[in-house]
């Protein structure tokens, strides 16, 4: 684990990044780390992601209070979920990416079916978490049994959550979610994305398996389906 400054100057890094590539607006999103004590360090409350400095990153008790530094995020019971629930999970990203945020209010699923190999083979379906209002309990415990098996969750018509072990980790999860739900998009206005065949997707799962790349999204490595879903669904 980095030391804490370093985490501080990667949060930063990473908030910016998620403005320069547009996946949130300026006062959007937030970017935590879980250090080796339990603790968290989060973006503060209201801060312009393209300006916030290293000392302005709030520190937290696990579960969210304030230690030093300000007010965190108001999301920050999203990311305290997250570190409950996975104790594998050493970093939190969410953000507001907006190809993938317009399927959700679209009422469209595309992402949890098996259509792009690349996503299939990586980081798998991604679902949705039924909508809860910003600022209560309702968006953290929307996305609580989720995030168990998954590296990556919708939130409807809010954004994404990504996890990941690291920073980066979670990050490049972010930015998988955006550009394959582009292509999607592409793929509806041209008529739609067809499913793939239920044998391709079998072998694709095997060679995930084989490679070390299973994702902990919720394809099933023996059907190759979104949990609680048949391939008569697709
Ligand atoms: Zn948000």
């Amino acid at each position: 684990m980095s030391d804490e400054r370093t985490l501080r100057k990667q949060i930063v890094e990473i908030a910016r990044l998620c403005w320069e590539r547009g996946m949130i607006g300026a006062i959007d999103g937030n970017v935590s780390v879980r250090l080796d004590d339990g603790d968290l360090l989060v973006t503060p409350s209201g801060g312009i992601k393209f300006l916030i400095e290293p000392e302005q990153i709030v520190r937290t008790a696990p579960d969210g209070t304030p230690r030093s530094g300000g007010r965190a995020s108001t999301e920050i019971r999203m990311h305290v979920t997250c570190y409950q629930e996975r104790d594998d999970v050493g970093a939190v990203v969410h953000a507001h990416p907006p190809t993938a945020v317009a399927f959700s209010l679209a009422g469209l699923d595309t992402l949890m079916k098996p259509v792009i190999p690349e996503l299939v083979a990586t980081l798998g379906a991604i679902p949705t978490a039924p909508y809860g209002t910003p600022g209560t309990d309702e968006l953290p415990e929307s996305i609580r049994d989720l995030i168990r098996c998954a590296d990556a969750v919708l939130m409807e018509r809010h954004g994404a959550v990504c996890v990941g072990k690291d920073l980066l980790d979670a990050y490049k999860k972010l930015e998988q979610i955006e550009h394959n739900a582009k292509i999607l998009y592409m793929a509806h206005t041209l008529g739609g994305p067809k499913p793939m065949p239920r044998e391709d997707v079998d072998r694709l799962l095997a060679t995930r398996e084989g490679l070390g790349l299973k994702g902990n999204n919720v394809y099933c490595n023996h059907c190759g389906m979104p949990r609680g879903m048949s391939p008569s669904d697709l």
